[in-house]
């Protein structure tokens, strides 16, 4: 009967310590209110980010259409990096475009993007970049409602919604 407790021990020690071994450290990085800039290799981003968010920002991988967590989301607030925490769109903006992904008319403030010529796919686009981090947030098209004709294609996992009230406590 000891032998068998014994077996149980170690089994349930051996998931602890699985389990531990896929949770990222705590983001010391992501802030909603500091805008200084911040230069990390990705081995850095790598240990601090789910595998999701690391794809998405650091490598540039677009996520699947209509199955992400905000392409169909209508809560009132603002969209963050999710790496970084820099205020990127406001819920005022987001407009649904039929892609799959969520769509904004605009940034929230100026100079809170950045924006480099892509040339990955076979036409020309526009990649949108996180100034604070450098993190890929997805592309600029012209294919958006008047008058700017903007739409900002952003991929879910490189947002973080906070809502109205829960930014009021930060
Ligand atoms: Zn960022």
């Amino acid at each position: 009967m000891k032998t068998v407790c014994g077996f149980w021990l170690i089994g349930i020690c051996g998931l602890f310590i699985s389990c531990k071994n896929g949770v990222k450290k705590n983001n010391p990085y992501f802030s909603l209110t500091d805008t200084t800039a911040l230069r990390l290799p990705n081995s850095t981003w790598e240990e601090i980010l789910t595998d999701g968010v690391y794809t998405v920002t650091r490598e540039a991988s677009t996520e699947m259409p209509y199955t992400n967590e905000y392409w169909d989301f209508k809560g009132t607030g603002q969209y963050h990096c999710a790496a970084c925490g820099n205020l990127l769109f406001s819920s005022a903006h987001k407009y649904d475009s039929g892609t799959g992904w969520p769509s904004f008319r605009q940034p929230a403030e100026p100079d809170r993007l950045l924006f480099r010529k892509d040339f990955s796919a076979r036409e020309e686009r526009i990649e949108v970049r996180c100034r604070r981090c450098g993190g890929h947030l997805g592309h600029l098209f012209y294919d958006g409602p008047s008058p700017t004709r903007q739409r900002y294609c952003m991929n879910s996992l490189a947002l973080k919604f906070v809502g109205i009230k829960e930014s009021k406590n930060h």
